[in-house]
């Protein structure tokens, strides 16, 4: 079998992994390079921030990825040579209100969470801000870092005999023949294949546009902050009132994020830059004198709930959809993939796909 797979994310990647490790013919086709978009901005959180309030399809998803995600690192810097630097160093949560919904949630959910006292809190985070009496504590929790993630997925697929890529190339259209989708046409030239897998982000509901399918995805904007500290300054994701900051391996800290639906426009914004750094010294006195080193933006593909949409498109033979991973597409990435694979070859899911289906979420829900 031969797919296309229309962008070249953490979505697209691990999807042309995972198809030629079955066995299957990919042509990934990516407008720009590899790994540069979403993918490559985030913060690579693998969890949902306050993963208790998402809705059970969310959480199906990201449950089943993170038993997952230890395998998928080491097996990825094994292919490529590039650690991409997951780390287990947990989730610490300041000022939450609905703490008992959390604590509820985690005990149903087979997650751990705790709550923690002070002398805890700061023999965790001895450089948090005074006066912090309680948090919300999950150890389980991990990070990735993102440039490094997609570095290793891209080597690991340049390695993949049965996996062709195209950069720098725009799919323009699709090209369908009596109610089945055949192949693409990047700029001008036909590439054809038996099956067409949609993964391109926050861009992927203007393919579809342009054949009548109303998918509600849009790009949210994201912007982020990198401190160049020193290692030890902050050892956690560190997460209040829904900003955060996290620590990379080498000392650099990440402060993020803003939640911005300006359209495709991936400009950063000097109040933003303000507003993420006194966040993050409010939290962290000792980040006022460090270097801000870095800031950037990118747009997510924003879904209603943050559920994506993960199947065949209604009554368009051969055309699928895995889009729409919103504020979790690193950590739903790993299952989200797997449905589609077992989509795509006839197999069994290990999560349920009905609630990711395409056929009753096209036309009445909107992107809130
Ligand atoms: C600031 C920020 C913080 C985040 N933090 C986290 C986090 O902590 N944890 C987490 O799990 N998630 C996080 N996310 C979300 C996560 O990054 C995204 O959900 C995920 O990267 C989406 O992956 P994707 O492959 O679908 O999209 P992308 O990475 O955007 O990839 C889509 C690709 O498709 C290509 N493309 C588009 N149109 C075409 C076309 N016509 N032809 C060819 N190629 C095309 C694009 O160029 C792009 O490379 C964050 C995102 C942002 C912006």
């Amino acid at each position: 079998m031969k797919t296309i797979i229309i962008g070249g994310g953490a979505i697209g990647m691990m999807q042309a992994r995972e198809l030629a490790q079955a066995g299957v013919e990919v042509t990934l086709i990516e407008k720009g390079l590899c790994g540069q978009e979403s993918s490559w901005a985030g913060g690579g959180i693998v969890s949902p921030l306050y993963p208790w309030r998402y809705s059970e399809p969310v959480t199906a998803l990201a449950s089943w990825s993170q038993g997952y995600y230890g395998n998928l690192a080491e097996s990825l810097e094994a292919e490529s040579g590039v650690d991409p630097e997951l780390t287990r160093h947990g989730l610490m949560m300041l000022s939450v209100d609905d703490q008992a919904k959390a604590l509820e949630w985690a005990a149903t959910h087979k997650s751990w969470a705790e709550q923690i006292e002070k002398n805890e809190i700061y023999k965790l985070e001895p450089n948090l801000r005074e006066g912090v009496c309680s948090a919300l504590w999950m150890p389980q929790v991990g990070s990735i870092r993102n440039p490094r993630l997609v570095r290793a997925l891209y080597k690991s697929i340049q390695r993949e005999p049965l996996v062709t890529i195209l950069e720098g190339s725009t799919v323009t259209e699709l090209i369908s023949r009596s109610g089945k989708v055949v192949g693409v046409k990047v700029e001008g030239r036909e590439v054809r294949a038996d099956k067409v897998v949609i993964a391109a982000g926050a861009w992927s509901g203007d393919l579809l546009g342009s054949i009548g399918v109303k998918l509600p995805v849009e790009p949210v904007r994201g912007q982020m902050i990198l401190f160049k500290a020193k290692p030890g300054v902050v050892n956690r994701v560190v997460l209040c009132d829904g900003k955060y900051v996290i620590p990379r391996r080498d000392g650099r800290i990440l402060a993020g994020s803003t939640l911005e639906y300006v359209g495709y426009d991936k400009q950063t914004t000097e109040p933003a830059k303000q507003l993420l750094a006194d966040i993050a010294i409010d939290m962290f006195p000792a980040l006022a004198n460090t270097p801000i080193e870095h800031h950037w933006a990118g747009l997510r593909p924003g879904a209603p709930d943050g559920v994506p949409f993960i199947g065949e498109v209604p009554d368009i033979e051969n055309l699928f959809v895995s889009a729409g991973h919103f504020r979790n597409g690193l950590v739903l990435a790993p299952a989200s993939v797997r449905v589609m694979t077992s989509l795509l070859l006839g197999q069994d899911s290990p999560v349920d796909p009905e609630p990711y289906g395409l056929t009753k979420r096209l036309v009445s829900s909107e992107v809130a």
